[in-house]
């Protein structure tokens, strides 16, 4: 392990700097979780967090890489380079009161947050201003970047920034992300991910009188589903691939002219998701081809796997053992264990300790879209205990702690221990320089390139009309306060 200060006057004034503004980072995990807001449509999330970051001195950039919702913030100058990014999107027809261990919706089909986004963005502002008070009253030299990643849900902003070239003179970076752990990890974590959209292009007839006439768009998706359930024999075991038809035509008597399906190929390396997704273009050529139809593929999504630097996982644990988990009240535990029985999982409640230092981790089949973000400087991520134990995320349950104190009082021990993580390396460069090394080590002889295709714009449309659809019956549910941090 690396020896880390875990105390010291910088790092104790923005540990007092978090307790102190704990109305404000309540108000602002709140508000977010009521906004609710779809991947890409994060309007008044962003910018109720780059009001407060450019309030308190951060130079803003919005609507980084294409994505409106997404930002840079920057404070400070010089090296180090440290950056912080995190995700605020929530998911479709997850809507669900805070507080309550029954299914209630806050507006009936409307999206919400069931996984806790709302309380990952909390940290990380609450965060990025103890740490830039910090530096200015220490005199800390380097540079902090806080950036906001939009649209996590769907796999989408991060690989873009990094193509795009806004991590080029990042030294190191902290992904900070709810659980109902306090701690972190190390190693290969996440799969690598190309989510693509298949475009089939026919000619439409009437499908009794004249269907000699037609082109089949549909029959190309079918071919294309076919010809992929043959090649799985051949797939790699590690290898998987799933998909939905997102357009199949509009009624039995006319002859679909557009068909499109949407696959996610993933493998745990990036070579070997692009490999897949290569194999997958031919088949959509060949099913194109045999429909006598036109093919478009739409990468909407491509990502590397998650790969978390060692020497940032093991300053992050010093950081989160000095600052401790939350002391639960009974009342939450009481809470914690309803919704445990609710989902039908083990009735642990809350966990009473931080968890303890292990790896590295096994890499599991899901994606996030920070993965090429941790190929390209090393990065850490704090997992801070916001949630109850064993709730599946993405299902009404994992929803309803997140206005609590539980999310509360989890995301609060978080932000201070972020700010703890980073204050460390602001204060040591032979720290910084370590951790480089074993970056280069740990990454071995693997060349990073992006899997997104250069050219690749963002989506800007993407669940537009979902959000417009529920965002007025949603806007009644606000909070009518707003977060005041005070130094
Ligand atoms: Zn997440």
């Amino acid at each position: 392990m690396v020896p880390v200060a875990t105390s010291g006057s910088a790092k104790e004034f923005a540990i007092d700097f978090v307790a102190r503004n704990e109305r404000a980072f309540i108000t602002l995990n709140d508000s977010i979780f009521y906004f609710g807001e779809l991947g890409v449509q994060e309007t008044r999330t962003a910018g109720l967090m780059t009001s407060l970051l450019e309030q308190h001195g951060f130079h803003v950039q919005k609507g980084i890489s294409g994505f409106a919702t997404s930002f840079l913030a920057t404070y400070g100058k010089g090296e180090p380079v440290i950056a912080i990014h995190t995700e605020y999107d929530a998911n479709p027809s997850n809507s669900q009161k805070s507080g309550v261990t029954e299914r209630a919706e806050i507006v009936a089909g409307a999206p919400g947050h069931c996984e806790g986004h709302n309380t990952n963005a909390a940290v990380m502002v609450a965060s990025a201003l103890a740490i830039r008070y910090a530096m200015e009253k220490f005199d800390l030299p380097g540079t902090l970047k806080i950036f906001g990643a939009s649209a996590e849900e769907q796999l989408l902003s991060r690989p873009y920034f990094v193509r795009d070239g806004l991590f080029d003179d990042v030294d190191l970076a902290f992904h900070d992300h709810i659980l109902d752990e306090f701690g972190t990890d190390y190693g290969m974590m996440q799969s690598a991910a190309v989510s693509a959209e298949f475009t089939f292009r026919g000619e439409a007839a009437h499908a009794a009188v004249a269907p000699w006439k037609g082109r089949d768009a549909l029959d190309a998706v079918v071919l294309m589903d076919m010809g992929l359930a043959q090649h799985r024999e051949h797939m790699k075991p590690t290898m998987t691939a799933h998909r939905v038809i997102t357009k199949g035509g509009e009624q039995p008597n006319v002859i679909p002219a557009i068909a499109a399906c949407w696959w996610y190929f993933r493998d745990p390396t990036a070579e070997g998701a692009r490999l897949l997704f290569e194999r997958a273009q031919q088949i959509a050529q060949g099913a194109a081809l045999m429909a006598n139809c036109e093919l478009s593929v739409d990468v909407r999504a491509a990502v590397w796997p998650v790969r978390l630097n060692q020497t940032i996982a093991e300053v992050i644990q010093r950081n989160v053992e000095a600052v401790g988990m939350p002391v639960w009240t009974e009342t939450e535990q009481d809470f914690a264990r309803a919704l445990q029985r609710q989902a039908k999982v083990a009735e642990m409640g809350l966990r009473p300790a931080v968890t303890s230092f292990k790896g590295p981790a096994v890499q599991i089949a899901a994606s996030n879209d920070c993965g090429d973000v941790s190929w390209k400087v090393p990065m850490g991520r704090i997992w801070f205990p916001g949630n109850v134990p064993y709730l599946p995320f993405h299902h009404w349950s994992a929803g309803a702690a997140l206005a609590t104190s539980i999310a509360h009082k989890g995301g609060l021990a978080g932000a201070k221990a972020l700010s703890g993580a980073v204050i460390d390396y602001l204060q040591d460069r032979d720290l910084v320089a370590q951790t480089k090394r074993s970056f280069k080590q740990e990454i071995g002889d693997t060349v990073y390139a992006p899997l997104l295709p250069s050219g690749q714009r963002a989506p800007a449309d993407l669940n537009r009309a979902l959000m417009e659809k529920f965002r007025p019956e949603m806007e009644a549910h606000y909070l009518r306060l707003e977060p005041v941090f005070t130094l």
